[in-house]
């Protein structure tokens, strides 16, 4: 049977960085992916927090816009603006694609059209089965590691995942509807500086996120809801978001083209356990999206560096994998998800927040750090932030 040391399902930020930073160190390392081209089906706003590109090593030329402005509007859409990074914005099939042949040039082997079905444990390894779908044969192949990276569609909720199941993974998901809007001629200046994020209630009264990420050549302007929702409702309150953000930013200009895309996202708690034995679970498919914005891209390129520098090491890779995300980020993951249902619970507590953003430069640049980031100062400075929040809004 074809053996590896380790073997990541799913080509996204997770997998393709677990990849390349395992292939570096000489692990041998095969990725399976189920898309033919990687990147090409991703829906995502592909905003990046500053710094990304630097940190994992990525080439600058990725960057469509550099965004040192953020614009959070509340319920009743008066705009709050803070300063940060400044962050960036991409398109997944420019992101996922440039880590992937980065981890092919760095030795990870990547089979596309390759679709993982199922898992078991082996003796001392784990054989891993998967469809080819070029060939329409099913495969397997035995692993050291395993590196779950499948995003937020992962399945793992069945007998075969173990303790890497969650309950109520399904309560976390949210549904989300994004055009790319190409315009005849640029819309104002202001819409390539800025990242927009809207925080209100669609008409069945649910919360809901809406954003405007610019890009180069179009905007990204979508928006998600928790739970299910009918196509045609979802669609409705898009159609009227973007009407609101076209009387603002491209009031004069004519839309050459809108191309339509939908998937899940997940913004709930993450999962308790991320390592069982010799299976990890990185990216969305662990539930690492700070439930505030949906950003998840660093969360999961982040998580794929700890899963391959715990193989690397060779031994206690599930223990090691478990702890390096700890202390990583889920406290602050978690924090984010409390703030979230917090806020919904009363939306006039947007507003508060955000004008507390807007008075406070600092806040923003605070709250972009994971706790092992942060100096003491920094963590007194978002104590003390957090207390003045709270009493305004308890
Ligand atoms: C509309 C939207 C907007 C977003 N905007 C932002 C943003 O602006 N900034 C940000 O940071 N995050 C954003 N996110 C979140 C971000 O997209 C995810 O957090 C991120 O993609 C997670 O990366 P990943 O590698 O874990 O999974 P993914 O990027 O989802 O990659 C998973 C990969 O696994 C493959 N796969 C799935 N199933 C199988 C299978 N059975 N077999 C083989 N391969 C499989 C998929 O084809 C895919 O290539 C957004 C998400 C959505 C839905």
């Amino acid at each position: 049977m074809e053996r590896t040391d380790f073997l990541i399902v799913g080509c996204g930020p997770a997998g393709a960085t677990a990849a390349r930073e395992a292939a570096r160190r000489g692990v041998a390392t095969v990725v399976l992916e189920r898309d033919s081209v990687v990147g090409a089906k991703r829906v995502c706003a592909a905003g990046l927090r500053p710094g990304f590109c630097r940190t994992f090593d990525l080439p600058r030329e990725l960057v469509h816009c550099d965004t040192r402005r953020l614009a959070l509007f509340d319920a009743g859409a008066q705009e709050y603006e803070t300063f940060f990074g400044p962050g960036h914005t991409s398109t997944r099939e420019e992101l996922d694609g440039a880590m992937a042949a980065l981890a092919a040039r760095d030795g990870a082997e990547i089979r596309t059209r390759a679709l993982f079905r199922t898992l078991k444990i082996e003796g001392d390894c784990a054989l891993v089965e998967y469809a080819d779908l070029a060939s329409e044969e099913r495969r397997t192949i035995a692993a050291r590691t395993v590196f779950l990276a499948a995003g937020a569609t992962a399945r793992l909720e069945d007998a075969a995942f173990g303790r890497l199941a969650m309950a109520r993974w399904r309560e976390g998901l949210i549904t989300t509807l994004q055009y790319r809007v190409y315009l005849d001629r640029p819309a104002a200046a202001v819409a390539y500086e800025t990242l927009e994020l809207h925080y209100y209630c669609a008409r069945d009264g649910r919360p809901l996120i809406a954003w405007m990420f610019p890009k180069r050549d179009h905007l990204a302007i979508g928006l998600g809801v928790m739970g299910k929702i009918d196509g045609a409702s979802l669609r409705a309150e898009l159609e009227r978001f973007t009407e609101r953000v076209q009387r603002r930013l491209y009031p004069g200009a004519a839309v050459t083209h809108v191309k339509v895309e939908g998937h899940l996202l997940y913004g709930g708690p993450a999962r308790r356990c991320v390592a069982d034995g010799r299976v990890l679970v990185g990216g969305t498919a662990a539930g690492f999206v700070d439930a505030t914005n949906g950003e998840g891209i660093f969360e999961a390129a982040m998580s794929g560096r700890l899963a391959a520098d715990a193989v690397a090491r060779r031994d206690h890779v599930a223990e090691r994998y478990s702890r390096s995300i700890g202390q990583r980020f889920r406290g602050r993951l978690q924090h984010r998800v409390m703030l979230m249902r917090y806020l919904e619970r009363r939306p006039s507590r947007y507003a508060r927040l955000f004008a507390q953003m807007a008075a406070t430069p600092r806040l923003a640049e605070v709250l972009l750090k994971d706790d092992c980031e942060r100096t003491f100062s920094e963590r007194a400075f978002l104590y003390r932030q957090a207390l003045r929040f709270w009493a305004n809004t308890f």
